[in-house]
């Protein structure tokens, strides 16, 4: 297929044609990414939503268990060289009484990357909680090959690990000593252990250009991810990036739709820090507005309240609330699933 990056209706309607046929390239992407005429993007988004998933949207409850973290991502509230944050640990039995007691089937296990809690207490804790049918997803940062594969003999089912972008540089100077390589071989590892993967993408990242982001979802579709979080960027005030931009929502949702549109059966949360950054920027709770591009999940905090506030990877986080939820949902004529809302693959 030859496409020339012209800007008009015409070259929209071209790139529609190719969604349906399955081969929108790069250009075309970008071109999507910079246009300003969203309406028939999220229209085709919502579309592609309703034929591959239907109306159900899955919750899953999350616990921030630990906001301990060896690691100095430049954008992370929770990062080790934060000395202003209250750190917290919650204990092992309290981990699990806090999920067992969930009304949600699925939890999500999340912490920063915390030595203290060692692989006997990582296993012992997802064998409580499957044993009394949740399934459980795990996001405790990279693992080694037999790390990992002794959580899913636990029964853990899912594992969060977002590479936060697929710009390599990018990510070299947003991790230091980390490696954009490691990160996916992970996920890799994740992969051929059976798990379900979940990974993501920050957007608005300083540096970050249009076209990195449109090889950001190029990469999603020859990952063949099973989850898919898009996020903004939110600056934290004591991080070096605190004086950052704060990028638009309506680009954040135009990463959604198409990341929909090309990977049809991925689980695309509402992620929380659109929630926070979009609380007084929609007349509609945030997350309606994300649900109506394309995303299916939702991850309502069940943290307990007296750690919530501290696991600040970003300003306001606590604050978000996903009380009326129900209502909501009903609201846009969607309903909440009874399943585990494992990614159907086509
Ligand atoms: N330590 C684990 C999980 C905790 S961090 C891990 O690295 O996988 C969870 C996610 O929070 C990160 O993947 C990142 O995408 C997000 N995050 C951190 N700081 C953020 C910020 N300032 N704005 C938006 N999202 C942020």
């Amino acid at each position: 297929m030859i496409f020339k990056v012209v800007k008009g209706m015409f070259m929209y309607d071209e790139i529609f044609n190719n969604f349906e046929n399955d081969i929108l390239i790069k250009d075309e992407i970008h071109f999507l990414l910079e246009s300003d005429d969203c309406s028939l993007l999220f229209k085709k988004s919502n579309e592609i939503r309703e034929k591959y998933i239907g109306n159900e949207i899955h919750l899953r409850g999350i616990i921030e268990f630990s906001n301990y973290c060896k690691r100095q991502c430049l954008y992370c509230g929770i990062q080790s060289q934060n000395s202003k944050i209250k750190r917290y640990r919650m204990e092992k039995n309290e981990i699990i009484e806090t999920a067992v007691n969930s009304k949600y089937k699925t939890i999500v296990l999340q912490s920063g990357e915390d030595n203290y809690y060692t692989d006997n207490m990582i296993c012992e804790i997802v064998k409580e909680i499957t044993k009394k049918g949740f399934v459980v997803t795990l996001s405790i940062g990279e693992k080694s090959y037999e790390q990992l594969e002794k959580y899913r003999l636990a029964g853990a089912r899912r594992y969060l690990l977002k590479h936060e972008t697929s710009d390599v540089n990018l990510y070299g100077t947003l991790n230091p000593r980390m490696s954009f390589e490691q990160r996916i071989t992970c996920q890799n590892n994740l992969k051929s252990l059976n798990y379900e993967v979940g990974s993501g993408i920050m957007i608005g990242l300083p540096l970050q250009t249009l076209e990195s982001i449109a090889n950001d979802i190029m990469f999603f579709r020859k990952m063949d991810y099973d989850m898919i979080g898009i996020s903004p960027f939110i600056p934290h005030p004591d991080t070096v990036l605190a004086k950052s931009d704060i990028t638009s929502l309506d680009l954040v949702k135009k990463v959604v739709a198409i990341t929909r549109i090309i990977t049809k059966t991925a689980n695309l949360p509402v992620t929380t820090a659109f929630s926070t950054l979009g609380k007084d920027k929609f007349k509609e709770s945030p997350y309606l507005s994300m649900l109506k591009v394309g995303a299916n999940v939702i991850m309502p905090n069940i943290t307990p309240l007296k750690y919530k506030m501290n696991y600040e990877l970003y300003p306001d986080k606590s604050k978000n609330t996903t009380d009326n939820i129900e209502k909501d949902i009903k609201s846009i004529k969607r309903v909440i699933s009874d399943n585990y809302g494992f990614r159907v693959k086509i």
